[in-house]
């Protein structure tokens, strides 16, 4: 076909494509190549038709795929020839806000170099404009009320644009061509600065500047942010890390810091390459990197803790906090301990209260919350932790034979610790930000809230519900609370599916689940899980020696409980963790089988590892004892004995190795590095009587970058093809995708 002659197609495009400045690229590039036609967002992406001479087309196709704007995703590009319809111009066509829609929410994205310059350019009209973005950067997600993502549907419709802005939203040549955030002091929102009982000190830039004094002064300031209140202090100060610590009742829990700047970051971490690309990303994760001895930041921020979790600044309101503070600051979650992190700032007053001096807040909506991610590089690769701002929501594509049937759904309400929901559609998958533990009112609130907002988005009704298969978690009780099918999924199984999906591969596989907890199948309390997994089931192949947990959950809390239970289960009698009264209770306890439940926990086996090595004292947030115990671990070969009898994974001969070792006065950190290699070796062997090439490692326990990575190491040594979590976290925050996973395995749902 000669390249002059004249012809018309279609392209279907699917994946990350709204919220990212799609349209306006495809606009730019269909102008400069004198195409005419349309691009609009439909329910699942874009469609673009466009006409020309067939070289000016081809030209368009190829520099389309390779110059596609920097945030967008594109899973599929699907092309149709049209006949002519003679068109003469190219048009953004507004979308058809009625229709149902299938596309991925953007997620929210930090502010790009191109807005920063801007903003600190006095000669700018948005110079140090705290809320300036463009088609590439700033809030999605979490300002957003419906799909398609357009201005109207989202929290920024209240602002009408002023002439100029609105100028930059149609001029094709604009960075801010159909920008739907875009705003500007004069038509945009604004700061403001209110004492704790909701007066105004100051507004504009004044607020900032006001807000900056007090936190120099020591003072604890509540941020609005993106997904919600930060809770801000001087990481240089001592005396305003321990307030805050006191106040927000977290003894030792880490804080996270923010930084003005990588450099910043470099004096304070140990930063690897993928480290730094991770801090830097439009996604702005907290990073857990290797602290410096000469860090200068005080010890308070993360006691007894050889990593710090930091970020850069997300938005444009935080640069220009950091730029005029020249420490770093701790920016945590703004939430009472075991609430959900608050995003209104009327909400912000009454549960801050006593926590925060001051309030920075400003009156830009916050639709969703959304937690900072954290993001943690092992064996070379990204791991996300908890999945917040910048990530979430995820989707994934399912394939045909994982897919729900067309025009049915599927709803997972996850666990109870660190609960997210996801949400399958057709072939798409959904999972939410993270939530937080269930343990309040306030958490199911939201719990319930996410499920209906995110049912509303897509305008779906899910036909089935997954839940955990515990009986008493209160999103089993939300979900046994509807009249919809419900289907209980076991939750080790749920965290083996999660890494099947995470990773894009099939079964057979041998998985490797530890956790803390999880509702077992005989109804006791798993954890050290060994699980082989087919197509359509699974089979507990091994599992960890059960041992009693004086206590019940208490002793999640109490890891001298986990040893005192451990060593009753080898025939060990007393522990001086506990004085002699509280042993003979405790023996008392055991002996009649109160609430003394068994456990097969990998968790409860760290935490009593760390007890016996004098390592923790109480977990004060969950994981405590087991992090103490990977940070005193130090260089060692040698590993301590184990058998395998039967089905189960008999710790006694490693307990009787640990005990010798403390009688002899070893080294914690060679006890400590003894039993990570115990537990290696402990995943190689077992893979080698299972027979199956692919290994997965998911659960809470491999968190743990130690484990993981010796685990990893060990098993490619032994000619095993090991997996572990990239996207989904492989802590319970992932739970809700196995769900999903498992309950569309279930035959008579979906297809026809
Ligand atoms: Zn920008
Ligand atoms: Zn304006
Ligand atoms: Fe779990």
């Amino acid at each position: 076909m000669p390249y002059k002659e004249r012809v018309r197609r279609q392209y279907t495009i699917n994946g990350v494509v709204q919220g990212v400045g799609y349209r306006p690229f495809v606009f730019r590039l269909a102008t400069e190549l004198a195409l005419s036609g349309w691009v609009r967002n439909n329910p699942s992406g874009v469609v673009i038709e466009v006409e020309g001479s067939l070289l000016n087309i081809e030209n368009f196709e190829n520099c389309h795929l390779h110059n596609i704007p920097p945030n967008a995703m594109v899973d599929l590009f699907k092309v149709k020839e049209l006949p002519l319809q003679n068109d003469h111009a190219f048009k953004i066509i507004e979308s058809d806000p009625k229709t149902a829609s299938l596309v991925s929410i953007p997620p929210d994205r930090a502010v790009c170099f191109e807005c920063l310059i801007e903003m600190n350019d006095p000669a700018n009209r948005r110079f140090r404009y705290p809320f300036i973005n463009c088609s590439h950067c700033g809030p999605r997600f979490t300002i957003i009320t419906g799909l398609p993502y357009d201005r109207p549907q989202t929290t920024m419709a209240q602002f009408e644009l002023c002439n100029t802005c609105g100028d930059e939203y149609k001029d094709p040549l604009d960075r801010r061509f159909h920008a739907q955030t875009l705003a500007c002091a004069e038509c945009g929102p604004h700061l403001e600065l209110w004492d704790c009982k909701k007066r105004l000190l100051a507004s504009h830039d004044d607020a900032l500047k006001q807000a900056v004094e007090a936190v120099k002064k020591g003072g604890i300031l509540a941020l609005k942010g993106l997904g919600g209140f930060h809770l801000i202090a001087d990481a240089s100060n001592e005396k305003a890390v321990e307030t805050l610590r006191q106040r927000k009742h977290r003894p030792r829990k880490p804080f996270a810091l923010m930084m003005v700047s990588l450099e910043e970051a470099i004096n304070h971490c140990e930063i690897s390459e993928p480290e730094a690309v991770l801090l830097q990303s439009p996604q702005a994760p907290i990073v857990l990197m290797h602290k410096k001895n000469n860090s200068g930041l005080t010890e308070a921020v993360a006691p007894g803790n050889p990593y710090l979790g930091v970020m850069l600044p997300c938005t444009p309101l935080h640069h220009l906090l950091l730029q005029e503070l020249t420490t770093p600051i701790i920016a945590t979650s703004g939430n009472r301990s075991n609430e959900p992190i608050c995003i209104d700032e009327h909400e912000a007053l009454e549960c801050l209260f006593g926590i925060a001096d001051v309030f920075l807040v400003h009156n830009r909506p916050i639709k969703h919350r959304a937690d900072d991610s954290i993001v943690r590089v092992m064996s070379g690769a990204n791991s996300i932790l908890r999945c917040g701002r910048g990530y979430a929501p995820l989707s994934f594509s399912l394939n045909q034979e994982q897919a729900v049937g067309s025009r049915k759904s599927a709803l997972a309400v996850g666990g109870h610790l660190k609960n997210t929901v996801a949400l399958a559609i057709e072939n798409k998958l959904i999972l939410s930000p993270y939530i937080g533990d269930l343990n309040s009112v306030q958490a199911c609130d939201v719990h319930e809230g996410l499920i209906n907002n995110l049912s509303d988005f897509y305008k779906v009704k899910p036909d089935i519900i997954a839940r955990d298969k515990h009986p008493d978690y209160a999103s089993t009780r939300f979900a046994e609370l509807t009249d919809k099918t419900i289907i209980p999924v076991q939750h080790h199984y749920a965290h083996a599916l999660s890494c099947l999906l995470d990773n894009t591969i099939e079964p057979p596989a041998l998985a490797v689940v530890w956790d803390g907890n999880g509702y077992g199948d005989d109804g006791t309390v798993w954890g050290g899980e060994f699980l082989s997994i087919s197509k359509d089931r699974y089979e507990r192949v091994f599992s960890l020696r059960p041992f009693p947990m004086p206590g019940g959950d208490a002793a999640a809390k109490n890891p001298a409980l986990a040893a005192f239970g451990l060593l009753h289960e080898a025939g060990i009698q007393g522990y001086s963790g506990f004085s002699h009264e509280e042993q003979t209770l405790l023996q008392q306890a055991l002996k009649k089988n109160i609430n003394c439940p068994l456990t097969s926990s990998m968790g409860r086996l760290f935490d009593a590892v760390a007890s016996l090595a004098g390592l923790t004292e109480e977990n004060s947030f969950e994981g405590e004892a087991a992090m103490a115990l990977e940070f005193a671990a130090g260089q060692t070969a040698e590993s301590y004995p184990f058998e395998l009898v039967e089905r189960i994974v008999d710790w006694a001969p490693m307990l009787h190795g640990i005990l010798w070792d403390l009688d002899n006065n070893t080294a914690t950190s060679i006890i400590a590095g003894k039993f990570h290699n115990t537990l290696a070796a402990i995943i190689v062997s077992i893979a080698e009587r299972a027979g199956q090439q692919q290994v997965l490692l998911t659960g809470g326990c491999f968190q743990n970058k130690l484990l993981l990575e010796s685990a990893v190491e060990k098993l490619i040594a032994a000619g095993f093809e090991p997996f572990w979590h990239h996207r989904i976290p492989t802590n319970d925050g992932g739970i809700a995708v196995g769900q999903i996973m498992a309950a569309l395995k279930v035959k008579q749902f979906g297809k026809q």
